[in-house]
């Protein structure tokens, strides 16, 4: 309890007993902003209007406002408190570990690749079914103004209407229900308070658990009206994962994916991504085999009926490089340009492929 006439005048120098109270900090719920008159208050206000900024709880702020940002994108924090998972639906392993760490994932990872069953493969379906479900009902509320931590929510309740466990959430301590990655960022970014701009792209990353399984699927959008270049490289980059797909089949290598996206992507004058891979996918986030998008790569692995992996390439406008945020998490183009990409996950059949996370007759256009 407090009684208004113990307060003090805040303004430097006078010590008057103060019963005004500073009506921006009672809106704010800010305590002891106290002045003993009018005159006080407002010979103090250049002083004392900072106090609102850093006690708002609605205020933004940028949580590294140090780190040489390769671009015009900037965390908007605060992050929105963790959106909670009801008890009856399962979890995968990490999503109660202590640092998000998937022991079936250490212990498996980086095993033989798994071949699933005619049963397996059913359940894979219906899964990845329900990730296109949930990455269409995302793209559907994209629009100018929009901030990713609203998607953030849209895909969370999504996902969990579906009776399924949002896969990125606690990950290794990821802390939000999918990735947003807008412009110069590459992949794994964070949704956060940042509003949509008219000429942004940006990609959305839909990862679910259900059923004993992962989907992993992602597109990158237009936001408003985006120039000739990011329209262009929106679409190469699909062409790339296309042409890449295209090349599934039985006995055919996984390392020879990445030469048929990266022959398109320069042809186009773009670059690709060498840090991130696609992966395979199932009862594991991530496992064997590791899918690298670029040529020459040495990766391990011979497809066989019954493999489903994910194809994810990154395409950059600029070079290739990559660097992470302090978050560790968010990782962007080193030179500041953008960058988009697309995912499907891909089973291998007796005779080729099948994309299980392919669009529907009503799926959104990522042109808008
Ligand atoms: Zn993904
Ligand atoms: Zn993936």
């Amino acid at each position: 309890m407090s009684d208004a006439s113990q307060h003090t005048c805040l303004r430097d120098g006078c010590d008057k007993p103060a019963k005004l109270q500073c009506p921006t900090c009672v809106k704010l719920e800010i305590k002891g902003s106290f002045f003993c008159s009018q005159d006080c208050f407002r010979q103090s206000w250049s002083g004392h209007k900072a106090a609102h900024q850093v006690s708002n709880p609605k205020a933004t702020y940028n949580p590294f406002p140090s780190y040489p940002y390769t671009g015009a994108i900037r965390p908007v924090y605060p992050l929105s408190p963790r959106r909670a998972v009801p008890a009856d639906i399962p979890r995968p392993d990490y999503a109660d570990a202590s640092g998000g760490v998937s022991r079936m994932e250490q212990s498996y990872g980086n095993a033989q690749i798994s071949v699933m069953t005619p049963k397996e493969i059913e359940t894979m379906r219906n899964v990845c079914r329900l990730g296109r479900e949930v990455l269409d009902i995302a793209a559907r509320a994209l629009k100018v103004g929009v901030t990713t931590d609203e998607i953030d929510r849209v895909v969370h309740e999504a996902t969990i209407e579906r009776k399924a466990y949002p896969s990125p959430l606690n990950y290794y301590e990821f802390p939000k229900s999918v990735c947003t990655s807008v412009n110069e960022v590459i992949c794994h970014g964070i949704p956060d308070q940042r509003p949509l701009a008219d000429g942004d792209i940006i990609n959305i990353d839909i990862s679910l658990y259900k059923d004993g399984f992962h989907a992993d699927l992602n597109e990158t959008y237009l936001i408003g009206n985006v120039d000739e270049e990011g329209r262009k490289l929106v679409e190469v980059t699909r062409e790339c994962l296309q042409r890449a797909i295209e090349l599934v089949k039985p006995g055919a290598r996984y390392r020879d994916l990445g030469a048929a996206i990266e022959s398109h992507a320069k042809a186009n004058g773009f670059s690709v991504v060498r840090t991130y891979c696609g992966h395979g996918v199932g009862k594991m986030f991530h496992s064997a085999p590791n899918v690298p998008h670029y040529a020459k790569n040495k990766a391990a692995g011979v497809m066989r009926p019954g493999h489903v992996f994910t194809i994810e390439p990154m395409i950059n406008v600029g070079r290739f490089n990559d660097q992470t945020w302090r978050d560790n998490w968010t990782a962007v183009t080193s030179d500041g340009k953008r960058s988009a990409q697309f995912e499907h996950a891909i089973l291998v059949t007796e005779t080729g492929y099948d994309v299980l996370t392919k669009r529907l007759d009503d799926s959104p256009a990522t042109q808008r």
